[in-house]
């Protein structure tokens, strides 16, 4: 059996940032990282357009209560207040402290980190690297873990949580290149598995997003927060779905329809291009529904709107997002100097999660409870902070801040504490009858055809806009999928990087993940934030200002709730 003092799930900025800070405050820790990527191409990587923090540079006006509380109103009240004030207060100091560990953010032309404005927030405040920030600081944590001596298993799968008597012990998971089945156990485990986009058919998130670590805790037992609340994102390539960052509008582009009207005057018009995202995704779905999206011709009535650059010139477009110019232009042979971008939502990030407390630490139920051992932070963890709807440039600093904490937490939790017991025989006999089912099964339904199906349903009937009678049909449409997922043949059946075994598995973390958020939905009776009710078009505080809590069980889905913490700002009105 493999044995650590801290064995963390998921080498993306939570995970790694979380290690560096346990190997910084106690160097003497045994840490691990296990990752089914390598840790360099977590979805982290992908990130673009920067990370918000009140260093004040060009706004000397802004303030961390001016950060708070358009990260709460952006969260439609949602967000548990005690967490923002952390995430806001702490981030000047992450972003000086990854700069000191050599991240290479842009700057001003006297020295200072430069900071562009974003969507939903008040003043200029987000730090970035061109449009590459999630590359250039994933990069500095890795090296990190190199020099902290952390134990990096890379491209292993971790297929199950080990929770025995309300405590984390350990993990089951397997070496994806020749399938190397091991038991880990250590004095605390960590949840950094990131989001589930590929829950939809349409996502800017990468392959491996596909919720695992959800999934796992879900089956464990142990609830999922707020999960109904999927971020769309307004401006995915069309018809790819791979992000253009909001930096792209934060740097000046215009949303413009089959017309050529800059339609964001009707719905949000002191912010424009830069409201928040739940609010400009349902602008466009609105503006496509009435006709005036754009064809690839150019005629009306299309399927998508633009994104245009052109006024920017090429200068700006080359210094400030030349990563974008260049997925449009690979992508879909755009050159947007010259030529505006085809874009529409696409799924990109949950709100939702493991819930856990300010220091990381997992809860066990609707009540203070906590499980033992167990931490988790990063986008698969719901602290909550963004509460119905993320502000752009706030998961990064999510990921550094409550990485940092949650790290700090487990140094101090491990001490004097005993590595648990384990039956490992009985843990590698039922992980290796899961795999050996997996692969004899005998159906006839190929991988790739259930799980579209299933990306389909969802994207159908649990979209931008929900109604009561599309969701229950949705959940109808799954249990028949459910049954497909029983029915499918692996063709591959050897041991040596089995890449279609890590689909199946995959696959029950999608369905697992994807009714959650379903059901979640259906009793969500209003509409707050990414989540919009058709049927119940407004907010309801009196009803619905709680936290969804959802326990799984194979028979179905128990939902209970959760208060909301209101420390600092009353419930408005969100307008923009
Ligand atoms: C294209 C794109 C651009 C973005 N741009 C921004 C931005 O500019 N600013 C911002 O604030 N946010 C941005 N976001 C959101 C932000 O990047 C993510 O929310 C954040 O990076 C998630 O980090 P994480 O550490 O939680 O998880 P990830 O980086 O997703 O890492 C998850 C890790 O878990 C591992 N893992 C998962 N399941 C298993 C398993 N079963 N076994 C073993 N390992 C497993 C993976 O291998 C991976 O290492 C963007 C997201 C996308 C998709």
């Amino acid at each position: 059996m493999i044995e650590h003092d801290v064995v963390i799930v998921g080498g993306g900025l939570a995970g790694t940032r979380a290690a560096v800070e346990i190997a910084r405050t106690d160097p003497s820790l045994s840490i691990a990282v296990v990752a089914k990527t390598h840790p360099i191409r977590s979805h982290s990587v992908a990130a673009q357009g920067g990370m918000a923090a009140t260093l004040k540079n060009i706004d000397p006006e802004d303030t961390w209560e001016a950060h708070a509380f358009d990260t709460v109103k952006g969260s439609d009240y949602l967000a548990d207040q005690d967490a923002v004030e952390i995430l806001t207060r702490e981030a000047p100091d992450v972003v000086i402290d990854l700069e000191h560990m050599g991240v290479l953010f842009s700057r001003l032309p006297d020295g200072r980190i430069a900071q562009r404005a974003f969507g939903g927030h008040s003043h200029k405040r987000t730090c970035y690297a061109a449009d590459k920030t999630g590359h250039a600081i994933l990069h500095e944590l890795v090296n990190n873990l190199r020099r902290y001596g952390v134990q990096i298993y890379d491209e292993w799968y971790v297929m199950r949580l080990i929770l025995e008597e309300g405590q984390a012990k350990g993990l089951v998971m397997y070496r994806i290149r020749d399938r190397r089945l091991e038991v880990v156990r250590a004095k605390a485990i960590m949840f950094a598995t990131g989001g589930y986009g590929r829950v939809y058919n349409t996502t800017s998130n990468d392959y491996a997003s596909t919720g695992d670590g959800l999934a796992m805790t879900a089956v464990a037992g142990l609830p999922l927060e707020d999960m109904e609340f999927v971020q769309f994102h307004p401006t995915g390539l069309y018809p790819v779905g791979v992000l253009i960052s909001e930096a792209v509008r934060g740097e000046g582009a215009y949303l413009i329809n089959s017309e050529g009207d800059r339609f964001m005057a009707t719905y949000a018009p002191s912010r424009m291009e830069l409201a928040p995202r739940d609010i400009t995704s349902r602008a466009i779905t609105l503006e496509i529904r009435a006709g005036r999206g754009v064809h690839k011709d150019g005629s009306a009535g299309g399927p998508f709107v633009y994104l245009d650059l052109r006024h920017m010139g090429k200068e700006q477009i080359m210094s400030r997002v030349p990563f974008c110019w260049e997925e449009a232009h690979r992508l879909v042979g755009i050159d947007a100097v010259t030529e505006p971008m085809p874009v529409r939502p696409t799924v990109h990030y949950s709100m939702g999660g493991i819930p856990t407390n300010t220091d990381g630490r997992v809860r066990s139920g609707i009540g203070d409870g906590l499980v033992e051992s167990f931490f988790a932070a990063g986008e698969t963890a719901c602290v909550s902070v963004h509460g119905a709807n993320r502000l752009g440039s706030n998961s990064l600093l999510e990921c550094v801040v409550y990485g940092k904490r949650t790290g700090a937490a487990i140094a101090q939790y491990v001490q004097g504490r005993k590595l648990p017991d384990i039956n490992e025989q009985r843990y590698l006999t039922q992980a290796e009858q899961q795999i050996q089912e997996l692969i004899d099964l005998p159906g006839q339904y190929r991988i790739n055809e259930v799980r579209q199906a299933f990306q389909d349903c969802m994207t159908d009937y649990c979209g931008v806009f929900r109604t009561e009678a599309l969701m229950r049909e949705g959940l109808e449409k799954l249990q028949g999928i459910r049954q497909k997922a029983q029915q499918i043949y692996l063709d591959e059946k050897g041991t040596v990087w089995n890449s279609e075994l890590v689909e199946a598995l995959e696959l029950q973390s999608l369905l697992i993940v994807g009714e959650m958020i379903l059901t979640g939905a259906l009793n969500r009776q209003e509409s707050r934030g990414a989540h919009y009710r058709e049927d119940f078009p407004d907010r309801n505080d009196t009803d619905f200002l709680k936290h969804t809590m959802a326990f799984y069980s194979p028979a179905g889905i128990n939902i209970n709730y959760r208060p909301v913490s209101l420390t600092m700002f009353e419930p408005l009105e969100r307008k923009y």
